[in-house]
């Protein structure tokens, strides 16, 4: 079965600073499950390294999907890339048959369940990012580097 993954949790430097988030133990799973490696923000034409960027809402009373908007630290709209990417990573977990995939928590792109808040100071709130949305409306299941361990090892 193919596993669809954040290219970051296998050490692919595609983080935002231009560094990974590379999971210690993965080297030691990679005879046994099939990964495929994904960075939703660079499928979406955004650079490495790249200014870091968290989903915020244009009226916070409403905080509707519709209503969401990503920035970048300095305040500049980069939704549209994150949804370009988001749609061509599904596009990629729909050409592998992937029905798993495992995601970095946090992220706004690949987050789920818990994202950061939007203002830039580390603090998370419940919400998943664009790309980890996406999966979830299509029916695939979700799970970050925290849980791994459980599920595959
Ligand atoms: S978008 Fe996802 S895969 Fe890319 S660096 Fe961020 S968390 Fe990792």
């Amino acid at each position: 079965m193919n596993i669809l993954i954040s290219a970051c949790l296998l050490g692919v430097n595609c983080k935002y600073d231009g560094g990974n988030n590379k999971i210690p133990f993965i080297d030691s799973l990679l005879d046994k499950h099939n990964f495929i490696p994904i960075c939703p923000e660079q499928l979406g034409g955004l650079t490495t390294p790249r200014l870091p960027s968290e989903i915020c809402y244009k009226n916070k009373a409403i905080g509707s999907k519709e209503d969401k908007i990503i920035k970048n630290i300095e305040g500049l709209d980069v939704t549209s890339y994150f949804i370009r990417g988001a749609q061509e990573a599904l596009y990629i977990c729909e050409l592998f048959k992937c029905r798993k995939a495992i995601l970095k928590s946090n992220s706004p792109s690949c987050g789920f369940e818990f994202i950061y808040d939007g203002t830039f100071s580390g603090k998370l709130t419940k919400g998943n990012g664009i790309f980890a949305e996406l999966l979830a409306e299509n029916g695939i299941e979700i799970y970050t580097e925290k849980d791994l361990d459980k599920y595959l090892k």
